[in-house]
């Protein structure tokens, strides 16, 4: 796109991963006139990078994997068009009592209740498909997970996940769509409410990083750096931050918000997830067909505060997951057709925080208390159980936690002093600066983020246009 210095648009949006295109979709549609910048590529189902090692170096910041200052958790943070939609594992969960009530009272606002989100989660359902994978198509490592947890007395449940058209009944293997999706079958942003967006009239501007913001006299200048390297700068009415929690919280903080929002950075959570292999004799070929078909859905676990998922990953990241080094390792990963995975992932209580260094690189900050381990442990026990009840012959659990669920350091609430965006999710004090994606959730739900996110961008689309 052009370098334009003159034009003014109605709203600029930072990042066009889930939050962004959610907003963009219904304002264009509303007539407004919008620009979306984003840092990562543009790619089609065509030119997704083809295998696991190109799909991460091309398609996250730094490269893969960004460590915090222990290196304890690896995080995980996408940069491309269609942002997490892209690269997650597209399961859709709406949020219950307990993550709905913790925010209540976290954020001071009243609307956090099933009864009112259940009409912005119709909403954002509306724009996507959600299935579950057929019985006749679960593959052995589901089955072993259910069946430890028919052992155990467990309750599970299906997954429901955000695709239309998997091609199960051709033999795909569907866990490639953890690089973008070839078939068009996942959900993600670009094949959804972003397409549509576009055909509305949304100028979209891919290789752009937005580096500053300056708001001055109720106008908006936006700089950034294209992919020359090159200044480019923007101007609009209005900003939509969707560039996720690190994203946002870095950005505001270059641009010097955090003098008045002392909150900016704080309060950040990941869900901390850890996976565990069970390796048995026989093939288990997770890999293969579907590569995930159920959750845990038990009381017990969600008030000791973890879930299981039945996941997998490509042999690049499992590599990276099992112990030891040089022959041991790889004695490990000729065994990979026989692992069995299953995930832990925790709801995480010690809040982290993002700051930035003098050359505004994100410096993350973020450790498990001893709360936080002891969820991961008992996790981790009932996993051995499923392996052994199963007849695992060995059980390796991961040797680090990944942060794939980057929330908040912008959190949404009442109170300047404690919070960063208002209950109309506009930025305290700011009345033409708005923000409803991951970076606005006051703390960690323990319950996969995306669909409420797009539940929350509709609400937030909704008050922008009845404001206008
Ligand atoms: C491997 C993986 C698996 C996951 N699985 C699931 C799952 O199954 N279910 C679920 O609910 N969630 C899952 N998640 C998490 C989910 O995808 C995220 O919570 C969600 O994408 C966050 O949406 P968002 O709109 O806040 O930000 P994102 O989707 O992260 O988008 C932010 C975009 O902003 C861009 N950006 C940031 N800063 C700038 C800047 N300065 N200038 C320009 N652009 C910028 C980024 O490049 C990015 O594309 C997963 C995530 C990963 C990585």
């Amino acid at each position: 796109m052009a370098k334009d210095y003159f034009k003014v648009f109605d709203f600029i949006f930072v990042g066009a991963g889930i939050s962004g295109p959610f907003i963009a979709n219904d304002l264009c549609k509303g007539g407004a006139n919008c620009l979306m910048l984003e840092a990562g590529n543009h790619y089609t189902r065509r030119t997704y990078p083809t295998n696991g090692l190109d799909g991460t170096s091309q398609m996250y910041w730094a490269g893969g994997l960004e460590l915090g200052h222990d290196a304890k958790i690896a995080f995980l943070r996408p940069k491309v068009v269609g942002g997490g939609s892209i690269m997650n594992q597209a399961l859709v969960d709406r949020f219950d009592d307990v993550a709905l009530d913790d925010w209540k009272s976290v954020s001071g606002i009243k609307d956090f209740s099933m009864a009112d989100m259940a009409t912005w989660y119709d909403k954002a359902e509306s724009e996507i498909e959600i299935q579950e994978i057929p019985a006749k198509f679960r593959n052995k490592n589901a089955e072993i997970f259910d069946q430890g947890f028919k052992n155990l007395n467990f309750d599970n449940a299906p997954l429901r996940r955000a695709q239309n058209d998997c091609r199960l009944e051709e033999g795909n293997c569907c866990i490639e769509c953890l690089n973008g999706c070839r078939l068009g079958s996942k959900q993600s942003t670009p094949e959804t409410v972003l397409k549509t967006a576009l055909e509305n009239g949304l100028t979209l501007a891919s290789q752009v990083e937005v580096t500053q913001i300056i708001a001055k006299n109720g106008d908006i200048r936006v700089i950034g750096r294209d992919a020359m390297g090159g200044q480019v700068s923007y101007r609009a009415h209005n900003l939509v931050l969707g560039g996720g929690a690190i994203g946002n919280a870095r950005l505001l903080l270059n641009s010097g918000f955090g003098k008045k929002l002392p909150h900016i950075g704080q309060g950040f959570f990941c869900h901390p997830q850890f996976m565990s292999f069970g390796i048995y004799d026989e093939k288990i070929n997770s890999h293969l067909g579907a590569f995930q078909a159920f959750k845990s859905d038990d009381k017990g676990f969600r008030q000791e505060g973890f879930k299981l998922e039945n996941v997998y990953a490509g042999p690049e990241g499992i590599a990276l997951l099992v112990p030891d080094f040089g022959r041991i390792h790889h004695e490990y990963m000729e065994k990979l057709s026989h692992f069995a995975c299953i995930e832990v992932c925790t709801r995480d209580t010690n809040p982290g925080q993002i700051k930035v260094n003098r050359k505004g690189k994100a410096l993350i900050r973020k450790e498990q208390n001893k709360e936080d381990i002891n969820r991961y442990e008992k996790g981790a026990k009932v996993i051995d159980d499923i392996f052994k009840s199963t007849g695992a012959k060995e059980i390796v659990h991961g040797r680090f936690g990944i942060g794939l669920h980057l929330m908040g350091c912008c959190a949404i609430g009442t109170d300047p002093a404690t919070s960063v965006i208002d209950p109309e999710f506009r930025l305290h004090g700011h009345g033409n600066i708005f923000a409803a994606d991951s970076s606005i959730f006051p703390n960690a739900p323990g319950i996969n983020p995306s669909l409420t996110i797009m539940a929350l961008s509709k609400k937030a689309a909704a008050g922008i246009l009845r404001s206008r």
